[in-house]
């Protein structure tokens, strides 16, 4: 587990993030995608969105370089970046952030990369506007692949991303898009797609680049795993809400949301002594139906009549430590253990 903080060059948000909302509208339908979501990123930190599939990560972080679908609305909320509201940027100041400012690698790199451009046309606009010479943007690219471990740089700059393998054409994503030297990277899955032997690589070359670079990271994942090798810090989001956030070790130890704890039960682990896994039993509500309650309410294992009724707050239950459950304070143990006190269980 990277738990160590030197990564953390100062304690400087380059990210702040305050009450974010995003709805959808389709078929004349609200969908209450991101609700009241806040966090920030220091200077140098990786921090996680960590849920299962359209609990908002994606949405939350698209919000950041302003790509959301058409159909997508932002009433309320403010995304601070050096102190600067990217929703209320002109589209030309915009411009010089997205990209530049604040890179973004997907799971799928052949739909983010342009398959009928080199690779090296692709790296080179990203040197635009810098007046780099053409020896600088030539060496500027080979040194970029060399760094993501891509052998026969300058023979590969010339080929097209269909002639990579999967490991290879996200090292290539990762290559144009660091290219441009972003203070801000947004990982999106980045991993999902590769076998574990080429994860392993690409997690530890993005904590490796990282340090180099002096970059923050957001990194989205489905994968607790992911997380505890690469996150100082994470936010566990649950139908479009932030359910608890918490650094990466707190996470893993004391876990006091009723969903991180069967997240972190579900993971396989050779320790426990009856190795099948514990899935949360339900699904995800839809976010056009939210229940009144908790969202999470409708799959707890500990609800209670006040769960169904109000919509718990995201409360700080330890220095650092953010919970949004009525009851985290009687949630108590290690993953596994989860009691709430005598009288209080229904
Ligand atoms: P995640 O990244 O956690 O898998 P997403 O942010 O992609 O989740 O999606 C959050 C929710 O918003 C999902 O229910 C998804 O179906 C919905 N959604 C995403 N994009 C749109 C859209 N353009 N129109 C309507 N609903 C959308």
């Amino acid at each position: 587990m990277d738990l160590s903080k030197e990564t953390v060059k100062d304690s400087v948000n380059l990210l702040e993030v305050n009450n974010l909302n995003i709805r959808f509208y389709s078929n004349g339908r609200e969908m209450k995608a991101v609700n009241g979501v806040s966090f920030d990123i220091k200077k140098g930190e990786t921090f996680g969105f960590v849920g299962e599939s359209g609990c908002g990560k994606s949405t939350t972080s698209r919000a950041i370089i302003r790509l959301l679908a058409e159909n997508a609305r932002v009433p309320d909320g403010e995304i601070l970046y050096n102190g600067t509201d990217i929703l209320k940027l002109s589209q030309e100041k915009l411009r010089k952030i997205r990209g530049k400012e604040i890179g973004m690698i997907f799971q799928e790199p052949m739909t983010a990369l342009n398959p009928v451009l080199t690779i090296k046309k692709q790296m080179y606009e990203q040197f635009l506007g810098t007046g780099m010479t053409a020896k600088e943007k030539e060496e500027k690219a080979v040194e970029m692949l060399r760094l993501v471990g891509i052998p026969s740089p300058e023979k590969r700059l010339k080929e097209y991303i269909h002639q990579f393998s999967g490991g290879m054409r996200q090292r290539a994503m990762i290559a144009i898009t660091l290219a441009a030297n972003p203070k801000l990277l947004i990982a999106d899955e980045p991993t999902t797609a590769l076998d574990v032997t080429i994860q392993d690589q690409i997690i530890k070359l993005i904590n490796k680049i990282k340090k180099q670079m002096g970059m923050s990271v957001l990194l989205i994942t489905h994968d607790l795993g992911v997380v505890s090798q690469m996150c100082d810090r994470v936010a566990v989001m649950y139908a479009g809400y932030f359910v608890e956030t918490a650094d990466t070790l707190t996470l893993f130890s004391k876990p006091r949301h009723p969903y991180t704890k069967g997240l972190i039960d579900a993971l396989p682990s050779t320790e426990k002594k009856n190795s099948s896994l514990m899935p949360i039993k339900g699904t995800t509500p839809s976010l056009s139906e939210l229940p009144d309650g908790c969202p999470f309410g409708p799959r707890c294992p500990y609800c209670q009549e006040k769960c169904t009724l109000e919509l718990p707050e995201m409360a700080e239950v330890e220095p650092g430590h953010m919970v949004r459950c009525h009851f985290s304070d009687k949630l108590i143990g290690a993953s596994g253990l989860i009691s709430i006190e005598d009288g209080e269980k229904q």
